[in-house]
């Protein structure tokens, strides 16, 4: 069995281990509904990526959810042309 020959200092022994932690995911916002999304993956509220629908997320839901979910997704394209509008 390996044996290790010196003995590793604090310093060292803490810069190992200062790069062990969780990272921060990043995240863009969805330009369909304005949710939070991981980069170059579907977004898994509204079903949209690169502006066309790929999962049809309204089939799974009951009709109340699904007019909530289709108000929300309805307000965020509404409110984004008037922000690129004011730039
Ligand atoms: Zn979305």
């Amino acid at each position: 069995m390996a044996v290790p020959k010196q003995r590793h200092n604090s310093s060292r022994k803490n810069r190992r281990r200062g790069n062990i932690f969780i990272k921060t995911p990043v995240l863009v916002k969805c330009p369909k509904c304005g949710k939070p999304v991981l980069p170059h993956t579907l977004c898994g509220y509204c079903g949209y990526y690169k502006g066309t629908e790929l999962v049809n997320v309204m089939a799974k839901l009951e009709k109340k959810e699904q007019k909530k979910r289709q108000k929300e997704i309805g307000e965020a394209k509404a409110s984004e042309p008037k922000k690129e509008e004011k730039k």
